[in-house]
C-alpha cells in the first residue's frame, strides 16, 4: 500500500492552496523516503502553478527545493542511511545510461529528465514535489547536506544554489572577474554570495538601490539601479559575466552592452514570453549569450559542499503552511528577502480541505 502524506496542492492555477492527503509510492529496492523539513519557494513553482509555462497538471504539488532527514531506504540503497541529513532538487529521475547522465549531467538526460513535480515518471504517474511531509526518492538524485547547513538555509540551495554555482563554475568566475549579477531575489542573492566567496567582484543590478545594504551584506562591492537616468551608457563594457536572473521581460540588447569584448551573458531567469535579441549586441566584441539549467547531480553535491565550507545559505522567511499564497504575491512583488521556506513542521495541525 503507498503511503499517503499530507502536502499542499492547488487543483487548478486560480485555486488557493490547500492541505491534502497525497500518495508517495511504496519505496522501491534504490529509493530513499524523505521526512521533509523545509521545502523553499522557487519562482519556477510560481510560473509552473500559475501556467506561466503552459498547462500544468492538476491537481499539483510542487516543491523542488528540499531538505530533510532520511526515514527508510530500500533493500539496494548504498549511499543513505536512515538518519542522514539530506536534499533533493529539481530532478527526481533520468535513463542513468546516455552520453550526458553518464557524464553527471542528468539535467541535461538525453532522453529526457524527469522532474520533481508535474513531470510524467517512468511509470506513468505525475510526480509531485516538495511542498510535503515526505517524498520517495531513488537515491540517485539524493544529496547529502553538510552538517553545518540547516535545513531551512539549505533548501534553496537544491535549486537556486545549484542553478547560480553552475555557470559561474562553468564560465571560470574567480579572482579578479567582474560579475554583474542583475536581479537580487532567490537566486540572484545565491548568485552574490556564490561569486564573491569565489573571489569576484560583485555589483548588483537591481530595479532600484532599495535592497543596497543588503547586497553589501551579502558580499557585493557595489549595487546600481537599471532604471536610473544614463544606467545603461555609463557602465558600457564593464563586466566579464552577466548572471541574469530576471522572471521577466528585460531589454536583452542594452544589458549585452554592459558586458566587456568576449563577456558573457548567462541567462538563468525563464520569463513566460519570448525575448527579443539583435545579433549585432553578440556579433560586436564576440560576446556570448548562453543559458543554464539547474546542474548535475555531482555538481549539486560539490555546491553543496563549496557553501558549507564558505558559509553561504540562504537568507530566508520562515513561513506556515498557511502563508503560501500570501508568499507567493509577495514573491512576484519583489518583497522577499530573499527565498520563503516552508517550514513543514506545520503540516501537522494543519486543517485538511
Ligand atoms: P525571484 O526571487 O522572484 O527573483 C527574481 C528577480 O527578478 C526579482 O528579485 C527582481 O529583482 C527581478 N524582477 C522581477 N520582476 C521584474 C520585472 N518586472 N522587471 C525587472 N526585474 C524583475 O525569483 P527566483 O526564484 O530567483 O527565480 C528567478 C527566475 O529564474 C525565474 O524565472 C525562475 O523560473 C528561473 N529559474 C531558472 C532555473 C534554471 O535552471 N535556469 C532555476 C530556478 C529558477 P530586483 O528586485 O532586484 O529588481
Ligand atoms: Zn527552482
Amino acid at each position: 500500500m503507498p503511503m499517503t502524506v499530507k502536502a499542499l496542492r492547488k487543483t487548478g492555477p486560480d485555486a488557493p492552496f490547500e492541505v491534502a492527503e497525497i500518495e508517495r509510492r511504496d519505496p522501491r529496492p534504490t529509493d530513499v523516503v524523505i521526512d521533509i523539513k523545509a521545502a523553499g519557494i522557487c519562482h519556477s513553482d510560481i510560473h509552473t502553478i500559475r501556467n506561466e509555462w503552459g498547462e500544468a497538471h492538476f491537481p499539483l504539488t510542487v516543491g523542488h527545493e528540499i531538505a530533510g532527514v532520511v526515514e527508510a531506504v530500500g533493500d539496494e540503497v548504498t549511499h543513505y542511511a536512515v538518519g542522514d541529513r539530506v536534499g533533493v532538487g529539481c530532478l527526481v529521475n533520468s535513463c542513468g545510461h546516455c552520453e550526458e547522465c553518464e557524464a553527471g549531467f542528468e539535467n541535461n538526460c538525453l532522453n529526457g529528465a524527469v522532474g520533481t513535480y508535474d513531470a510524467e515518471d517512468v511509470d506513468g504517474t505525475i510526480t509531485q514535489g516538495g511542498y510535503s511531509q515526505k517524498i520517495v526518492v531513488d537515491e540517485r538524485f539524493v544529496c547529502r547536506i553538510p552538517d553545518a547547513l540547516d535545513f531551512d538555509v539549505a533548501a534553496p540551495l537544491l535549486c537556486a544554489g545549484i542553478t547560480t554555482y553552475s555557470p559561474l563554475a562553468t564560465w571560470g568566475v574567480g579572482e579578479g572577474s567582474k560579475v554583474a549579477v542583475l536581479g537580487l531575489g532567490g537566486l540572484g542573492h545565491l548568485g552574490v554570495q556564490i561569486a564573491a566567496a569565489k573571489g569576484a567582484e560583485v555589483t548588483v543590478l537591481s530595479r532600484s538601490r532599495k535592497k543596497e545594504q543588503l547586497a553589501m551584506d551579502l558580499g557585493a562591492t557595489e549595487m546600481l539601479s537599471t532604471e536610473e537616468d544614463g544606467f545603461f551608457a555609463d557602465n558600457r563594457g564593464r563586466f566579464d559575466l552577466i548572471l541574469n536572473t530576471i522572471s521577466a521581460d528585460i531589454p536583452v540588447d542594452k544589458y549585452l552592452g554592459l558586458l566587456k569584448p568576449r563577456g558573457v551573458m548567462a541567462v538563468v531567469g525563464l520569463p513566460p514570453d519570448a525575448q527579443s535579441l539583435r545579433f549585432g549586441s553578440i556579433i560586436g566584441g564576440r560576446k556570448v549569450l548562453t543559458g543554464s539549467n539547474i546542474g548535475g547531480l555531482p555538481e549539486t553535491q560539490e555546491m553543496l559542499d563549496f557553501c558549507a565550507e564558505h558559509g553561504i545559505g540562504a537568507q530566508i522567511e520562515k513561513i506556515s503552511v498557511d502563508e503560501v499564497d500570501d508568499a507567493y504575491e509577495r514573491v512576484v512583488a519583489g518583497e522577499v528577502y530573499f527565498r520563503a521556506v516552508i517550514d513543514t513542521s506545520t503540516f501537522e495541525d494543519a486543517a485538511m480541505a
